[in-house]
């Protein structure tokens, strides 16, 4: 597997892929020799020039440069696409061109791929597909409450309002750094579209707001179930998913910034949490109307996804066996 666009995505798929057992990174491609090239070159992972001009940069800068792209793109079965939004449809030419199948992000439109791909959700969707989109990273949360929720009681419609971080802690140029913003402020925002790529026969409205943090997304959700429930009920099928972890009561976790202190206490690598964050305590039922908080760390909970992903388009395990091989090498699992 080749990751090009070694960012924030990029080197955490890098790192995930490397874990597993049946698969190997031949190579990272990334445009400058910033300080993730250091790392990725320290971690061993063979550096290429996504620019091939830029060469040079790299030598001077002290790193040995295998190639341009192109040859890596050439030598791998698969190629995860983790650069900025846009981007990967312009290189997806690049992939067609080395028929090499490629997944991409969830910044991409939809049609960047023949499938949006959530490995709960609908990994059979991707056997044997050549170019597959990972969903965002809220789409990604949402349609692992989803879709647990549909099986066990069917979903007539789901609300969400989405509290998204303003930018990731290496984005200072994004923001805001003191507002409250609705955004986008039209109503319903782009988010559920998003999650139908997943679930197309789901109703559902999502509403965004972009607040001055960096941390993780906080979602407010109400779902309306097509069989009565009890919150007891729903909490028992939330813990049984391996990559919902719902926060005990007594644990003093009451937001995202002690979220993320106890993923670094725990040695979580970049304080990484893959998992959703329901808080436990939220899951509440009136009538058929389902209420919880949850919060997604958005740098990290596409990347089980994107190891999932390359085992359902190289058809070769199940979706069961592929999940518990990324969740046991990767250390999902709280
Ligand atoms: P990023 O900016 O952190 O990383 C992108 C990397 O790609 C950078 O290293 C950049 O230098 C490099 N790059 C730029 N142009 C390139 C090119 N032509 N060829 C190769 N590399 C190039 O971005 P990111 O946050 O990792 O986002 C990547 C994708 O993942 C986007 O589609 C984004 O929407 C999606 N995504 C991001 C998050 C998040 O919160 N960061 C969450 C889920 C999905």
């Amino acid at each position: 597997m080749g990751v090009n666009g070694y960012g924030t995505i990029g080197k955490r798929v890098a790192d995930a892929v490397d874990a597993q057992p049946d698969m190997e990174v031949i190579g990272v491609a990334k445009t400058q020799p910033n300080f993730e090239a250091h790392t990725a070159v320290k971690r061993g992972y063979p550096m290429y020039a996504a620019i091939p001009e830029r060469m040079p940069l790299f030598s001077e800068a002290g790193i040995d440069v295998e190639g341009a792209v192109d040859e890596m793109v050439a030598d791998a079965d698969i190629v995860v696409d983790c650069t900025p939004s846009g981007i990967g449809a312009e290189n997806k030419a690049l992939y067609e061109s080395h028929d090499t199948p490629a997944i991409f992000q969830g910044g991409e439109d939809a049609d960047v791929g023949e499938v949006s791909f959530n490995a709960r959700a609908n990994y059979d969707d991707a056997r044997g597909v050549d170019y597959v989109r990972t969903v965002s990273c809220n789409t990604t949360g949402l349609s692992r409450i989803i879709a647990p929720l549909r099986e066990e009681y069917g979903v007539e419609k789901v609300r969400a309002t989405l509290v998204r971080r303003g930018g990731d802690p290496g984005q200072n140029s994004r923001g805001p750094i003191n507002d409250i913003l609705p955004n986008p402020i039209s109503i319903p925002s782009h988010h559920g579209p998003d999650v139908n790529t997943i679930f197309p026969d789901l109703a559902i409205d999502t509403l965004g707001l972009k607040v001055p943090a960096t941390l993780m997304h906080v979602h407010s959700l109400n779902v309306t179930l097509e069989d009565d429930v009890t919150a007891a009920h729903v909490r028992q099928l939330l813990e049984s998913e391996s990559r919902v972890y719902v926060i005990p009561e007594g644990l003093g976790i009451d937001g995202a910034g002690k979220l993320k202190d106890f993923a670094l206490d725990a040695g979580r690598p970049r304080g990484d949490l893959w998992e959703n964050c329901v808080w436990g305590e939220s899951i509440a039922v009136e009538g058929r109307d389902l209420y919880l908080f949850q919060a997604i760390h958005q740098e990290s909970d596409v990347i089980p996804e994107n190891v999932d992903a390359i085992r359902a388009m190289t058809e070769s395990v199940d979706q069961a066996e592929s999940m518990v091989t990324t969740d046991d090498y990767l250390g999902v699992g709280i």
